[in-house]
């Protein structure tokens, strides 16, 4: 497929667009040149520049799969169904992380008692991370939330669950941007086969 990348130069956009390259996929800088004539397009940005990205591909007609975290998914959903077009974002594209939540949620029922502490990078824009408030989310338990910002994290979370006399800690760590290239390459696979609108995590394509 023609790729257009927005963020292509950011911590993320170096190491997927060589891996799409390698998977097979032309790749477009779409920053300059706009999304126009790509198949599909990938945004790994900020908060504050994503949905002015995915509004140029709508109107091109573009699916869209989305990596950047805390923004108003809404919204995002909106103008998707508006422009009748199938967009995809994972809170986290890292198949470990996807069986974390996954775990996380079949405990809660039997631990209603738990917090989450998630810990990235200290130029992550945004907190909690998009991860943890899906976590919780699903966990349905409204856990507290803490957030660590360090240099020389990349992306962490614990969920700590704890019982009389007992804690169980589910973990999971990702220690390079190559944990999220599997699951962006299966979301652009499968994009264009969603229904209009935003359908989102991983979960919905494993
Ligand atoms: P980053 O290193 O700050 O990279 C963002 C890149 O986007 C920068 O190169 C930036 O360029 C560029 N950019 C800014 N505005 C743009 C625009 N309007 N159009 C095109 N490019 C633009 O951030 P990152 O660590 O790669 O992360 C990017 C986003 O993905 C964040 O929201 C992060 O939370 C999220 N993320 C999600 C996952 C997931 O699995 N869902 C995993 C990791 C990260 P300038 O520096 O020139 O502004």
């Amino acid at each position: 497929m023609r790729i257009a990348l927005y963020g292509g130069e950011g911590k993320v956009g170096v190491v997927l667009q060589p891996a799409l390259v390698a998977a097979g996929h032309e790749v477009v800088d779409a920053r300059g040149s706009g999304p126009e004539g790509c198949d599909a397009a990938v945004d790994f940005t900020r908060p504050d520049a994503v949905l002015a990205n995915v509004e140029q591909c709508l109107a091109a007609g573009i699916p869209v799969v989305i990596g950047t975290t805390g923004f108003d998914l809404g919204a995002l959903d909106n103008l998707a169904r508006e422009a009748g077009v199938p967009c995809f974002h994972a809170p986290n594209f890292a198949t470990g992380a996807v069986l974390m939540m996954r775990f996380a949620e079949e405990s809660a029922k039997a631990f209603p008692r738990a917090e989450i502490v998630e810990l990235h990078n200290e130029a992550k824009r945004d907190a909690p991370s998009g991860t943890a408030k899906a976590t919780a989310a699903r966990m349905g338990t409204d856990p507290a939330i803490h957030s660590v910002r360090l240099p020389g994290l990349v992306a962490h979370q614990e969920v700590i669950f704890g019982g009389p006399g007992e804690t169980l800690t589910i973990r999971h760590d990702t220690f390079s941007r190559e944990a999220f290239v599997p699951g962006v390459l299966l979301a652009l696979d499968r994009v264009r086969e969603l229904p209009p609108g935003l359908t989102i995590g991983l979960d919905a394509l494993l």
